[in-house]
């Protein structure tokens, strides 16, 4: 196996990477709560999410991968304060909460099938886990972590070392009703809930008997439960945006390693936000962009995975249609000239094993080096406009690069160009038309000239006319 690096949370540096059992790997990744959809910044952490788990199987390794489905109402805020919501989403759709779960679960497989993430081992609910997160809760009680206040069962993060360590959390400075509100019977701030009592006056659409009392997990227990559950107490990595570092992993660790006494995960892996010019997306704000919204302006999903190949998983993106324009034209001109490549292909090229073991190389160093795929893209198009290699050899090596890409190079014809004609052409186009109805030759005329220039070409058929793109050699 070819040495992979990945900066670590925990350490904050990057580690090479030492899998706990040979040519193996167990990942776990916090997956969506199912109250609304995707908004396109959760789709960057899946897709950060899936590069990572492409690198490891492009470098032989077997990968368990487990992503949870939060179907569970959980509160608001941090503090464990607000409202559910999961009920708050029900309300507002008209309909039960385990309709909107699934509902929304449904819609989230469709989007990262869209956006050709591959699709975890193994998914798990956490409404199907609660024997689990209780059983949990019974251990820690168990070993003195936790105490009853009047709203639910919560965890004394006083009593674990270390707390705070994934995020150095600085617990003296954080500042009361802040990030972390305080309620009167919390002994400290960081505290959080494991359990939470039903209201004593309302019955909840989603509550369970527990040894303390009728209700509902605390957000953070799934994830420890269902991780240790499939992938075992201690496993290798563990990812998701970084707005889960100061808390919710924080106190995932809290959870598991109080409880089993042992290191919980080797590598954190966290991606940076996807930003709006407006600042964070929130979906609690309303309007929020997802992958529909931008299908229905235009674009594809290939287009916006691309889009996300261009920024290094720990530097913020700012989204914007005018970069999304550009991801687009660079993924079309990508695809036409795999398209070109495809078509040059003959039964006479001979592959030459050091030219590709060169370029397999390069590339591979780039994506082991913390997931470098901004690099990789590069060293694709390098790739593409080398002159010694030919045509065998460059689809050879692309395919390959591919595998970690999810590009779909596979479905590009041959030779066929794929690509959508401007809206500035098509009027052009119908204004020549126009100026041919009326006879105005030399204007029909000017106007050829003019789509020339902007790189397409006009062709008369019987019922009117075709629009081409003028094709570049590479
Ligand atoms: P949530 O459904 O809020 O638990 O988020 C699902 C995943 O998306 C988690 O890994 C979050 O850390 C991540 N996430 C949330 N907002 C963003 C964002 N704006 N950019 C990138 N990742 C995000
Ligand atoms: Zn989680």
């Amino acid at each position: 196996m070819n040495d992979i690096y990945l900066y670590n949370t925990l350490s904050r540096k990057k580690e090479k990477f030492i899998p706990i059992e040979e040519g193996k790997a167990g990942m776990y990744c916090c997956g969506p709560t199912v109250y609304n959809y995707a908004h396109i910044g959760n789709l960057r952490a899946y897709f950060f999410e899936d590069i990572l788990k492409r690198i490891l199987l492009y470098n032989g390794l077997q990968v368990k991968h487990v992503m949870n489905i939060t179907d569970v109402g959980h509160l608001v805020s941090d503090a464990d304060e607000g409202e559910d919501k999961m009920e708050k989403g029900a309300r507002r759709e008209g309909k039960t909460v385990w309709q909107i779960a699934e509902y929304f679960a449904d819609e989230f497989m469709k989007d990262i099938k869209l956006l050709n993430i591959l699709p975890p081992t193994l998914w798990c609910k956490a409404t199907e886990h609660i024997e689990e997160q209780i059983k949990l809760i019974k251990c820690l009680e168990e070993k003195g972590f936790t105490y009853v206040t009047s709203d639910g069962v919560y965890y004394d993060t006083s009593k674990f070392r270390n707390y705070g360590e994934l995020g150095r959390i600085d617990i003296e400075g954080l500042e009361e009703g802040k990030r972390i509100s305080f309620s009167e019977e919390k002994r400290n701030k960081t505290d959080f809930s494991l359990w939470k009592f039903s209201p004593a006056n309302r019955k909840r659409q989603m509550e369970w008997d527990s040894p303390w009392g009728k209700g509902f997990p605390g957000w953070h227990l799934e994830c420890s439960a269902m991780s240790m559950k499939y992938l075992g107490d201690n496993f290798d990595i563990h990812c998701g945006g970084v707005d889960h570092i100061p808390v919710h992993h924080t106190n995932e660790i809290a959870q598991s390693e109080a409880c089993t006494g042992r290191k919980f995960v080797n590598y954190w892996l966290h991606c940076e936000f996807l930003l709006e010019d407006k600042g964070k997306m929130s979906k609690s704000a309303g309007e929020f962009l997802k992958l529909k919204s931008l299908l229905d302006h235009g674009y594809s999903p290939l287009d916006f995975r691309y889009f996300l190949m261009m920024t290094h998983y720990r530097k913020k993106i700012m989204f914007s249609f005018d970069a999304l324009d550009s991801a687009r034209n660079g993924y079309r001109n990508l695809r036409e000239k795999i398209s070109e490549i495809k078509s040059k292909v003959t039964e006479k090229d001979i592959i030459n094993d050091t030219n590709i073991r060169f370029f397999g190389r390069k590339f591979t160093d780039c994506i082991n080096d913390d997931l470098n795929i901004t690099e990789a893209v590069a060293v694709l198009w390098e790739t593409i406009k080398d002159t010694n290699l030919n045509a065998s050899e460059k689809l050879n090596l692309l395919t390959d690069f591919d595998k970690v890409l999810g590009l779909e190079f596979n479905t590009i014809p041959a030779g066929e160009v794929e690509y959508e004609i401007p809206d500035e052409i098509k009027l052009l186009a119908e204004k020549r038309k126009i100026a041919k109805s009326e006879k105005n030759y030399v204007r029909a005329d000017e106007l050829r000239r003019l789509i020339n220039g902007k790189g397409y070409e006009i062709m008369d058929t019987k019922t009117g006319y075709e629009i081409k793109k003028i094709r570049n050699s590479i």
